[in-house]
């Protein structure tokens, strides 16, 4: 993704350097170095204007005498409100480890972030490039602070980039976070994946001969490449196994780039007439897109001299997509996706990303100074989503709880009003029934049937509740 220049940007860049003049960072740079910095990996992120210019005005308002009226006066209200959101965002960082606890003070900046996040996510996007290059430069600062920022990384913003989907920000800022908080164990990993790969070179040159061959013979179009497995996930990974390496099948791992999804299929065939599959290990994360809108199919396979690869096979879009996740999204959509952000409309999110709106929907209730209840939200935000399937194979997303009528409702309230009962799985089943990641869902209705108030006992998301008692109030006049 190229540079971006323009006269707004490059009259931001003069002010944000004037007004941090003679200020400097812990490394002993000047301290503009940082707001540029964070200018460039928005630029490489593929960013719009706007966020690119709050980027590089990110610390004014915080470090400089420049307010957030001149801000606005200079460069217009959207602007002013991405750095409104930072600098909230900052001053509520303090309180974010601690969101399990629900401290009053935890909670009061919970509640700011959730607010400065709620209403634009490009927000955070801002401020993950900022902590990104704050990793960067974390060796200039003390050990303890070192230490904090490390942890809070790998606890909040590196979770959070993986829930935009942003791979390649969550190693970039895993590793370099797990590297300052486990210093001993990182180099350990780091040595282990090192010897493996070396171990491995010379086979996986013959299965990349292998399957060059083959895939050529077939007329599929590729790029291959190897992935390096990232030393956090493989700590993680470890510590759910039990320690033991052998258990981990993606130490070695290449990835099929191509054209089109039939062609993602053609692959896997072709992979698996060369080597033996394991079974349990194909994962068509195509067919069912992981939460954050991750697709890929996975297969590990046992090769002829009897080493375990594994295998990702995606197209060029879904690359992009797993690499820069909700970032690449604005890149392609940028115009589309930002305005319907500012009319609060929800159908052109792709529906994976469904959690933001949710988190938008709440973020207005409490400036609107209405009661949330903290707990569900955080499940909302953190909490994995299931997805299930009406019986024509339509994928339904739903956090985890939901019930039939949850179900019912997202289809369409003309349904959700006239449940009379509910098949998953092909077998009778009670509107009580938690439904469970890959069901499917066969709601049966009837014209006679009218809306109960006890059906809100049954139901668990906001959405559905909504529907019901609005239908509710109208048979009621
Ligand atoms: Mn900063």
């Amino acid at each position: 993704m190229k540079e971006k220049s323009s006269p707004r940007i490059e009259h931001a860049v003069e002010i944000a350097k004037k007004a941090h003049e003679g200020q400097f960072r812990k490394t002993g740079e000047p301290y503009i170095v940082h707001p540029l910095a964070v200018k460039k990996i928005l630029e490489e992120w593929g960013m719009d204007e706007d966020t690119i210019i709050a980027g590089i005005l990110h610390d004014t308002v915080e470090d400089t005498p420049l307010t957030l009226n001149d801000i606005k006066k200079e460069f217009g209200e959207s602007v002013a409100f991405l750095v409104d959101g930072v600098t909230k965002l900052s001053n509520a960082r303090d309180g974010m480890r601690d969101i399990d606890t629900y401290l009053p003070a935890t909670r009061d900046n919970f509640l700011r972030l959730m607010i400065a996040l709620g209403d634009d996510i490009r927000v955070l996007i801002i401020k993950l490039a900022d902590r990104l290059h704050n990793l960067r430069t974390l060796s200039a600062l003390p050990p303890e602070k070192q230490k904090k920022i490390a942890k809070e990384t790998l606890e909040v913003f590196a979770p959070l980039a993986d829930r935009l989907n942003m791979g390649l920000l969550r190693v970039e800022m895993a590793d370099m976070a797990f590297k300052y908080v486990d210093p001993k164990r990182y180099a350990e990993l780091k040595d282990i994946i090192d010897r493996y790969n070396k171990s491995a070179a010379r086979s996986l040159k013959k299965i990349e001969q292998e399957i060059t061959e083959a895939l050529n013979k077939e007329k599929i179009k590729f790029e291959l490449s190897g992935r390096v497995k990232s030393v956090y996930s493989l700590h993680k990974k470890l510590a759910k196994h039990d320690q033991n390496i052998h258990e981990i099948y993606d130490l070695t791992a290449l990835r099929i780039i191509v054209e089109d999804v039939t062609d993602c299929y053609l692959t896997l065939g072709v992979i698996h007439s060369l080597y033996t599959p394991m079974s349990g290990r194909i994962k068509d994360y195509i067919a069912m897109p992981k939460q954050n809108g991750y697709q890929s199919i996975h297969t590990t396979v046992i090769t002829k001299d009897k080493r375990v690869v594994e295998f990702q096979i995606r197209t060029h879009e879904m690359h992009e997509y797993a690499e820069h996740g909700l970032a690449a999204s604005f890149y392609y959509n940028e115009q589309k996706l930002t305005e319907n952000y500012k009319k609060g409309k929800i159908e052109h999110l792709p529906t994976n990303l469904l959690w933001i709106t949710e988190l938008q929907t709440t973020a207005a209730k409490l400036r609107e100074g209405k009661k949330v209840d903290l707990k569900k939200l955080k499940l909302n935000l953190f909490a994995d989503r299931i997805f299930v399937y009406t019986p024509k194979g339509d994928i339904i997303d739903l956090p985890k709880g939901a019930l039939p009528l949850d179900f019912a409702y997202r289809l369409h309230s003309e349904i959700g009003d006239h449940v009379v009962g509910v098949k998953i799985n092909g077998k009778m089943s009670n509107l009580s029934k938690k439904l469970e990641h890959g069901d499917i869902v066969e709601i049966l209705t009837s014209k006679n049937q009218t809306p109960h108030t006890s059906w809100l006992d049954k139901m668990f998301t906001p959405h559905a509740r909504q529907k019901l008692l609005h239908q509710l109030n109208k048979d009621k006049k």
